[in-house]
């Protein structure tokens, strides 16, 4: 478990609180990360955390990053954590559920009926394309300054991410949405290729393809028709973040970053709410511990293998939105807001 920094202490204990409630037996052992850690002399990730992490079966992340740390080299920075992370444990697969509790509906910035029974899943390439390719720098060539981004990708880690996101798929309602941008880009053709061939395994899934400009639009138009959608590094990025927004709060929604342990080959997974560190609202017990706690549910459904407790999690917190509660951010002028410890009470209750 590691907390991290401005509300990542907060909503982790609440997602720890709640863990230990249904599994007993599951150590949760926390150490420190991020800016939490910086503090203290160490590194973003001091080789201690690290250890513990091989130690691990997963990782339940809070989040870093802090104002006072904007501006200095990434190593200097908490988020050199989380990179570290990601790359060493190759987490390549970022699992993003974007889904509209009953009763909150009138919270997102769409029209009520358009987000309704809203239930989606983001699976997102993370460890390859434009964000890692070479050449990727600045430069002067015949006296001008210019720069290059490489976007790059190999067939086998198209076919690992198409494979997560057809099995995630077949558990949902077997319906997968590829996006990619093929009329333009060699990266995409390769892409919607690779998808096509893996796709051939899973008959019982409806795939369509989507250029990634309409994919946009759709995602505002009619976001109830997607299932699951399958993109690269970079259009995941936006779109991820495009469909997070739908359901009108960043607390809500959880995250798992999926990889394979190194040499090991075990499969291994990261699990953290989409939002930040939230330094505005910081250690008020104001934050909302939603997406923490969809987090840990996601950690017993993929790292544990435990979907009954991890579909128990959820429908408390369905339960709670459905009975009417509300943290501060979501309560809004309404009021009757419930702390970040009430609202983790309420959850706990109802399990
Ligand atoms: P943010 O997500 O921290 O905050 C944006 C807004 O959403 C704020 O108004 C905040 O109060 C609100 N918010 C976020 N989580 C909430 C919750 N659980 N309950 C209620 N309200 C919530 O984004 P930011 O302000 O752009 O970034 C703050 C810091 O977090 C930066 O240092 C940034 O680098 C870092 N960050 C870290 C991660 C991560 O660890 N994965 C992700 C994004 C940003």
């Amino acid at each position: 478990m590691l907390p991290g920094d401005g509300i990542g202490p907060e909503v982790t204990h609440a997602a720890a609180a709640v863990l230990a409630r249904v599994r007993a037996d599951v150590e949760c052992v926390e150490a420190a990360v991020g800016g939490a850690a910086l503090a203290r002399g160490l590194q973003a990730l001091p080789p201690e955390t690290r250890a513990l992490c091989d130690r691990s079966d997963a990782i339940l992340f809070g989040s870093v990053g802090l104002p006072e740390y904007e501006g200095k080299p990434l190593p200097e920075r908490p988020e050199y954590a989380l990179f570290l992370l990601r790359r060493d444990y190759e987490l390549y697969a970022n699992l993003r559920p974007v889904k509209v509790f009953p009763g909150l509906e009138e919270a997102s910035s769409l029209k009520p009926e358009i987000v309704r029974g809203l239930d989606l899943l983001v699976v997102r390439e993370l460890t390859g394309g434009i964000y890692y390719g070479r050449p990727k720098e600045q430069r002067r060539v015949d006296g001008v300054d210019e720069a290059v981004d490489t976007m790059i990708y190999r067939a086998p880690e198209v076919e690992r991410i198409a494979r997560v996101a057809f099995a995630c798929a077949r558990a949902r309602r077997k319906r997968l949405t590829s996006v990619d941008k093929q009329n333009i880009l060699e990266t995409s053709r390769l892409w919607r290729r690779v998808v096509d061939g893996v796709a051939r395994e899973y008959p019982d899934v409806a795939v369509e393809h989507l250029l990634v400009d309409n994919a946009a639009m759709q995602l505002v138009h009619r976001p109830g028709a997607f299932d699951v959608i399958l993109t690269e590094n970079m259009f995941g990025d936006i779109l991820s973040d495009e469909a997070a927004i739908l359901t009108g709060s960043i607390g809500t929604l959880p995250s798992a970053s999926l990889g394979t342990k190194g040499s090991t080959g075990r499969q291994f997974g990261l699990y953290e709410p989409i939002g930040g560190t939230a330094p505005d609202i910081a250690g008020k017990d104001a934050a909302n511990p939603t997406a923490a706690i969809l987090s840990a549910a996601m950690l017993l459904r993929h790292s544990l293998g435990d979907e009954p407790n991890a579909a128990r999690i959820e429908r408390a917190v369905e339960g709670a939105y459905a009975g009417g509660l509300r943290t501060a951010e979501l309560a809004g002028k309404a009021g009757g807001a419930l702390s970040t410890s009430a609202f983790t009470r309420a959850v706990i209750e109802r399990l």
